[in-house]
């Protein structure tokens, strides 16, 4: 954008116009205190002479900065990923390098391929290997480079919102709504929590919704993966998993797999368009002691 005027030197934006910062554990964008236009000096309308001759208030330019910020904003990203984008992930091996470039491949094919084409990208691995990361990327890159809008959501905690929403006799319509229609959605940590029918149903409905669309593109992250660790015979005669990181078996995403996890129909149909995208390593949040990954 060439109108954007914002000092090269500001401490908080880096002369990119936005500022991030964190609001009630989420994600907030305001065009930075630092910019200026000079075409509406900051008015964000401006008069515009039609092909007579007669001037008309309209939009400045600047104001598609302003309603990608809102849109950063609306997207409900988790805070702690403010500073998160596909240039600051970090691959710590070839699988993360892998699941990087297909990213971007994701993502510039986006304008220029048919929707029905797009299909969904499955994050899988353990956690801490940066499968949030890359989504949240991905979501600053699509609002802020091409306006398209885009949601992020804890598929558990949407589930325990759309529970409070009976409590408080909200419709369920209501609250899962603008998560269905979002042409773009993120739905973090599928499989987590408890995975009654209730909870199953839920999410056969809003993927079925989805799917129907045909225009909507989904990225998940999940704990679980398409296949568990090769099992091998040790010398004590066990049969043990071998490729975990810490050598704890407890964890379910290490007992059941992502198909198990949400039954055949809905597997099936997420397979059906979906690439898998499988990130191995340690969980490295852990590594990094205090750098969000
Ligand atoms: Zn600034
Ligand atoms: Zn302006």
């Amino acid at each position: 954008m060439n109108v954007v005027q914002a000092d090269q030197s500001c401490e908080h934006c880096h002369g990119k116009g936005v500022r991030l910062s964190i609001l009630k554990n989420n994600l907030k964008a305001d065009v930075c205190g630092c910019f200026k236009c000079e075409l509406c000096n900051n008015e964000g309308r401006l008069f515009r002479e039609d092909e007579q001759g007669r001037s008309f208030m309209a939009d400045c330019e600047c104001q598609t900065l302003r309603k990608r910020v809102n849109m950063l904003t609306e997207a409900g990203l988790p805070g702690k990923y403010v500073r998160a984008t596909l240039e600051t992930y970090q691959p710590m091996n070839n699988t993360q390098k892998v699941a990087l470039s297909r990213t971007k491949d994701f993502l510039s094919d986006f304008k220029n391929r048919p929707m029905d084409f797009m299909g969904s990208l499955i994050y899988m691995g353990n956690p801490g290997t940066g499968k949030t990361h890359l989504c949240v990327g991905v979501v600053k890159h699509l609002v802020m480079k091409l306006g398209i809008p885009c949601k992020f959501v804890d598929f558990f905690h949407l589930l325990s919102d759309i529970r409070q929403g009976y409590s408080e006799e909200k419709a369920e319509k209501s609250i899962i709504e603008p998560f269905v229609e979002s042409r773009v959605l993120v739905i973090d940590e599928l499989g987590k929590g408890k995975k009654g029918e209730w909870a199953l149903d839920m999410l056969d409905q809003f993927i079925s919704a989805r799917y129907n669309a045909g225009n909507k593109v989904t990225l998940y992250t999940t704990n679980y993966k398409s296949e568990l660790p090769k099992r091998k015979k040790s010398k004590m005669g066990n049969t043990t998993f071998v490729n975990t990181a810490d050598g704890e078996y407890q964890k379910s995403y290490e007992k059941e797999t992502l198909g198990e996890v949400v039954g055949e129909r809905i597997f099936s149909r997420l397979s059906e368009n979906s690439q898998f995208l499988e990130l191995e390593g340690d969980d490295f949040r852990k590594i990094m002691m205090g750098r969000t990954s």
